[in-house]
């Protein structure tokens, strides 16, 4: 998927602010903050959308969550608060297809969003 901005920065290409990168993960400052903290988990792997997400890959799904643990640990988030979510299809506000999670903390947030 080399027009996919975010395979983008999986290889290298285009920079970014990597917070956290496994084999599976890698993690990165959102260019448009949406709070203080607002990091963006993505699989390595091209996934363009939850929808198309498959049973053999639930090991990089899981290692998303896992690894927004571990962010946010490293921001200081833990016992404060934060926010994992992910928007799927234009109508839920993805602008991106590369499958990822918006850490989102550092400010009281409310519920529900908009
Ligand atoms: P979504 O609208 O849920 O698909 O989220 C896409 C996010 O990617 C937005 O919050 C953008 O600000 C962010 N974004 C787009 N391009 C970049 C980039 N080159 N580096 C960091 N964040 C980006
Ligand atoms: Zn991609």
């Amino acid at each position: 998927m080399s027009e996919c901005i975010f395979c983008g920065i999986v290889a290298g290409t285009i920079p970014a602010d990597i917070v956290y990168e496994d084999d599976d993960v890698l993690a990165f400052t959102d260019i448009n903050p949406a709070a203080p903290v607002h990091v963006l988990i993505i699989p390595r792997k091209h996934i363009a959308t939850v929808n198309d997400a498959t049973a053999d890959e639930k090991d990089i799904l899981g290692a998303l969550l896992l690894s927004a643990k571990t962010i946010a640990a490293n921001h200081g988030l833990t016992e404060s608060g934060y926010r994992v979510v992910t928007n799927v299809m234009e109508g839920a506000g993805q602008t991106v297809f590369h499958i990822h999670l918006h850490l989102i903390g550092g400010r009281v947030l409310t519920w529900p969003p908009g």
